[in-house]
């Protein structure tokens, strides 16, 4: 079977081998059997190792996109009369503001700009100034709106100095850039199957300290179906998820994780950086900008400005490229315009390669001059 290769340059899902697509072809099988639990027992651990987590951390899968993990990490982990901390600087942190606003958690925001890394002396502060009161600081590990790249070992370490533990987004960088929780401080992180390790949309990871989601059993509990302690003590007594599992995705990710283990941690991320430099490159031959300085950047996401010429049209250039088996996407950055190319997925540089050559003729079919144009500022 002969599947159309397509170029994701969005920020997830991405591009996958033809190989983690055909593993979602399976004979028809019900996930109550011992064979499908089989799957999931080593596939629990292996996500574990991805982020070098001991024994000590357990991961906890449900069937989702990656939103569901930061709603379950959030509601199922605030005990009685304590309160969530979120550093709130950028469209993904306001996504978990927005979940805890939702459940009506007790929340500290801070808020810090998009554009740069957040000041450590505040995020004290509002530690000092709740002193023991806040259960766990909350931070988003890479931006993916931006690409900013936050401190998240520092921020770690300041909510363990006050008594907190530290819940991490890292959906736009598990499985890409190398996370060790031990040596970041990271008591609970999470990812989504479509994006680091290059498999299907529908499953997403909880990965986290054993000891804490024992201890949630006696919170509150504000979810019915997206309740981490609940999903955990099922798998731990049956080896199954609580509800229906997305079969066919956990088949893909089977292989995706094989996939993974055989580029290996460092190769996997040495081919990130140089897409990243292939696209960085294009960005800086075109004359583009971009929204985020690069010591700032994650290395997996570039925030593009549009160009100030009249010929520029994102809507136009995106369908010129996607007719041509290449995926760009809107930015989420209100201020300005932007756009966005990533780094995720099952490519290399020579798709980057490809994909400027087609870019720039989409640019010059429009009437964009090149270099790119911008009014002085
Ligand atoms: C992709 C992503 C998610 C999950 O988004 P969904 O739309 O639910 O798939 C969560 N956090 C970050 C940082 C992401 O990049």
């Amino acid at each position: 079977m002969e599947i159309k290769r397509n170029v994701l340059l969005n920020p997830g899902p991405s591009t996958t081998s033809d190989t983690v697509k055909m593993a979602q072809l399976v004979p028809d099988i019900c996930p109550r059997e011992k064979e499908f639990q089989s799957i999931m027992a080593p596939m629990r651990k292996d996500l574990v190792k991805i982020v070098h987590g001991g024994d000590d951390y357990t991961s906890v899968l449900f069937c989702g996109s990656g939103t569901i993990c930061i709603d379950v990490c959030l509601n199922s982990l605030l005990p009685e009369n304590k309160k969530a901390l979120v550093i709130n600087n950028g469209s993904y942190s306001q996504r978990a503001v927005d979940v805890c606003r939702a459940y009506r958690l007790p929340l500290i925001e801070v808020k810090q700009p998009i554009d740069r890394t957040p000041d450590l002396a505040m995020i004290e502060e509002a530690l000092k100034e709740n002193g023991g009161r806040v259960a766990y600081v909350y931070i988003t590990y890479h931006e993916t709106g931006t690409g900013l790249l936050n401190p998240v070992k520092e921020v770690g370490a300041l909510a363990h100095k006050y008594g907190a533990f530290l819940i991490t987004d890292t959906t736009s960088a598990y499985a890409m850039i190398p996370i060790d929780v031990n040596k970041e401080n990271i008591d609970f992180c999470m990812a989504s199957a479509q994006k680091g390790i290059q498999g299907m949309t529908g499953l997403s990871y909880v990965i986290g300290r054993k000891n804490i989601i024992e201890e949630s059993k006696a919170y509150p509990m504000r979810s019915y179906y997206c309740n981490l302690y609940m999903q955990y003590d099922f798998f731990e007594r049956t080896g199954e998820m609580h509800f229906t599992p997305p079969v066919q995705t956990i088949y893909a990710a089977r292989q995706a994780l094989k996939e993974y283990r055989e580029e290996g941690e460092e190769k996997k991320w040495a081919r990130h950086r140089r897409i990243m430099n292939g696209i960085r490159a294009g960005v800086d031959r075109l004359g583009f900008r971009e929204a985020l300085d690069r010591s700032v950047q994650s290395g997996l996401v570039s925030a593009i400005i549009y160009p100030d010429d009249p010929g520029w049209d994102f809507e136009k250039i995106h369908d010129y490229c996607y007719e041509r088996g290449f995926t760009i996407y809107p930015g989420k950055i209100e201020a300005k315009g932007t756009f966005r190319l990533c780094a995720l997925g099952a490519i290399d540089e020579a798709d980057i390669a490809e994909f400027w050559k087609v870019f720039e003729a989409g640019l010059r079919e429009m009437g964009v001059s090149i270099p790119v144009k911008y009014d002085a500022q």
